[in-house]
């Protein structure tokens, strides 16, 4: 695996290859790798002669000082399970390399609805981090197609708006990928890596209670299930941001199911200062 720092190494490296007509597949992180970010490089390799893995924790995305602070960090882990995964090239650009004019947002990206709900509305400024960064990365590596994982369900909804509001539809192809989970239902996720011991044996409960609004579906209403979830994430020691069930289509919430629009259930909520968020498709 070959490992560029540098903007410019990256595109003259790329640039020779993508005149032989060769195709990229690209997976952006932030490190702390795990399966599921290694079931997105395995797919990209399915279906591109070039996979590149980006690791950068994008400072403009946090609006929690302190979870950008703890944000786990385990790169020679991380190259290690690239190398053996077979991906071709790590993008292991520093914070001056993707903002050389620095941190502070010059664009304002119109994402609308979605920028007001769910992770929206609860991490202020959030999404434009990630449109910052993903739009920096978007330029340089100009990937045939984009590798995400549904766990970030509204981030992928975020991401293909941006596409969209870049006029890069034609160029990008987005691949969500599906939630990896440890065998008790708990999705993997870096942030798992900062739960204790105890956190660590409750945290699936958010698994249980998205499956508990998923079996419940036909019997109980909309906002009774998520009373419920919500109590269940509670017992288990849970802060609760929010558990919203909402249209799979556009995430505005539903109330009332029709029995035939598609469905998913949404979780943010911390745990032992950890905020982890998963969801599933209800139908
Ligand atoms: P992150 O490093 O958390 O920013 O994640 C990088 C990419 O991996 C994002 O597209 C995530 O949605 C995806 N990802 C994170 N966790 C999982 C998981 N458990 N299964 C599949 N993909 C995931």
């Amino acid at each position: 695996m070959i490992l560029f720092k540098k903007e410019t190494d990256l595109t003259n490296w790329l640039g020779a290859r993508r005149k032989k007509g060769f195709k990229v597949g690209f997976v952006p992180t932030m490190g702390a790798l795990h399966a599921g970010h290694i079931s997105l490089i395995d797919s990209s390799k399915k279906n591109n002669a070039i996979t590149i893995c980006s690791i950068f924790v994008n400072p403009t995305q946090f609006n929690d000082k302190k979870d950008f602070e703890k944000y786990p960090s385990t790169l020679e882990k991380d190259i290690y399970q690239l190398e053996k995964g077979g991906c071709d090239l790590l993008f292991l650009p520093s914070v001056k390399e993707i903002y050389p004019d620095g941190v502070t947002p010059t664009i304002r990206y119109d994402l609308d609805y979605l920028e007001t709900v769910l992770d929206g509305k609860y991490r202020p400024g959030h999404f434009q981090g990630v449109c910052m960064v993903m739009d920096r990365l978007l330029h340089i590596i100009k990937p045939n197609q984009l590798y995400l994982g549904q766990k970030d369900y509204q981030q992928c909804m975020v991401i293909s708006k941006l596409i969209s509001l870049l006029g890069m539809n034609e160029l990008v192809e987005v691949i969500i990928s599906p939630t990896l989970r440890e065998t008790d239902g708990l999705a993997f996720s870096s942030r798992n890596l900062r739960l204790s011991k105890e956190g660590r044996i409750k945290a699936p409960a958010i698994y249980r209670g998205l499956n508990m609004i998923k079996e419940n579906l036909s019997n109980d209403s909309i906002d009774e299930l998520k009373k419920q979830a919500r109590s269940m994430l509670e017992k288990n020691d849970f802060r609760v941001d929010y558990v919203e069930v909402a249209d799979a289509t556009n995430l505005s919430p539903v109330n009332r199911w029709d029995g035939k629009q598609k469905l998913m259930a949404l979780v943010a909520a911390f745990i032992n200062e950890v905020r982890l968020i998963d969801n599933l498709l209800l139908n």
